[in-house]
């Protein structure tokens, strides 16, 4: 099968999961992860995951966020 290019054929339009680099397709979990250090995702941190691949990012951000001294 190839890719459905009806959409513009520029590929995936939705996100895709910084952790794997892999698309987030419709009726996959996710999980959003917001780091405080950056808040717009400029960093490529802040962002939505696959629910599995979040996890771990999730618990960093956690961390991070409660650390004022994080990302300095
Ligand atoms: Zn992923």
């Amino acid at each position: 099968m190839l890719l459905d290019e009806t959409n513009g054929g520029g590929g995936h339009q939705g996100p895709w999961c910084p952790s794997c680099k892999q698309p987030i397709l419709e009726g996959q979990k996710t999980l959003q992860v917001i780091f405080n250090d950056d808040p717009h995702g400029f960093r490529g941190s802040t962002g939505v995951y696959h629910a599995q691949c979040g996890k771990v990012f999730a618990s960093l951000a956690r961390v991070m966020n409660l650390n004022p001294w994080a990302g300095r």
